[in-house]
């Protein structure tokens, strides 16, 4: 099953990424962008676009993609000092690559709230 996204591509070899594991349900590489010190990217095999998209078969396939962030948290050496997981969806979201993807990020001590300076909208 493709989405015909860069991310389809790099689960397919057809563009290189440096990977940094691999099942065959899930792959992980580093961000072309980093945003931290670490900075990798846990995909599904499977394409699934948006986090909208996540059907409830899917349950195991998402737990899994975090037991992969847990394991290499723990082969990384950070998991004990700590991490952040991110999944962004859709645009306000910030989403950008419409493949589902966790963003594993860690080498810093990350700040809370990420949005501090944004103009919030009215919803719910
Ligand atoms: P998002 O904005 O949550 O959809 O995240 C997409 C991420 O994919 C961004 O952090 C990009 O830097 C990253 N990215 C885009 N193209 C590539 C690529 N070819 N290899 C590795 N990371 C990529």
């Amino acid at each position: 099953m493709s989405g015909g996204t860069i991310f389809d591509k790099i689960i397919a070899k057809e563009i290189p990424a440096d990977i940094v594991y691999e099942d065959e349900l899930s792959l992980a590489f580093k961000d072309i962008n980093p945003q931290a010190p670490v900075h990798v990217l846990i995909i599904p095999k499977k394409h699934i676009a948006t986090i909208n998209d996540i059907e409830e078969s899917d349950r195991e396939l998402i737990g899994h993609l975090y037991v992969v962030a847990a394991r290499l948290a723990q082969q990384y050496g950070f998991a004990k000092d700590g991490y952040r997981v991110v999944m962004n969806c859709n645009e306000d979201g910030g989403q950008s690559v419409y493949h589902i993807h966790l963003h594993l990020l860690a080498g810093v001590t990350m700040g809370w709230p990420p949005f501090a300076n944004n103009k919030p909208k009215q919803v719910g």
